[in-house]
């Protein structure tokens, strides 16, 4: 059996754009809309030679009802078949009630998780990070998905879970 790394956090933080990079494939789907990707989408990576399965997964929110909850429903899913979760998290943005919410959703479910900063171009390394601290998950692993910055770096740190 190969490894399964799922890909998860709230909607818009670029799960799918760090899918498409990790796999360099287009498959996922990315748009500006938030919750565009419904359903879960496998696709192939590696860590050096060793291959693993990266599902990108829609975005995991909180009392979702109807397609939201079905997406959320998916997301469960492919967190309880995974080995490590790459729980992503803007740091555009920074910290939300919403991120809070996926990471105390991770913690019931006990999955090993990497916390995943996306969005970091254009900001201060460090200052984009610290804010995600309070989520007691360690210290993020850095990248610009949409310029594939970090990606190497963090294929190295997943490794280390699998
Ligand atoms: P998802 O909903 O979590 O799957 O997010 P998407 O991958 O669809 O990306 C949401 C938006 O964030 C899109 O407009 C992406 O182009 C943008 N985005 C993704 N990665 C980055 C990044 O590294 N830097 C910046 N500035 N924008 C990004
Ligand atoms: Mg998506």
């Amino acid at each position: 059996m190969l490894p399964v790394v799922a890909i998860v956090g709230r909607p818009n933080v670029g799960k799918s754009t760090l899918f498409n990079a990790l796999t360099r494939t287009r498959d996922a789907l990315v748009a500006d809309l938030p919750g565009v990707t419904r359903d879960r989408q496998y696709g192939i990576s590696r860590v050096g030679e060793r291959p693993l399965v990266l599902v990108d997964t829609g975005g995991l929110v909180s009392g979702a009802e109807g397609i939201d909850y079905l997406t959320a429903h998916q997301v469960h899913q492919a967190v309880e078949e995974s080995t490590l979760v790459l729980f992503v998290v803007s740091a555009r943005d920074g910290l939300t009630a919403a991120d809070e919410e996926v990471a105390e959703v991770l913690r019931q479910k006990g999955v090993p998780v990497l916390l995943v900063a996306n969005k970091t171009d254009g900001l201060d390394a460090d200052v984009a990070v610290a804010d995600f601290a309070s989520l007691g998950l360690g210290e993020a692993a850095q990248v610009a998905a949409a310029h594939r910055r970090g990606v190497e770096k963090l294929m190295g740190r997943v490794d280390e879970f699998l």
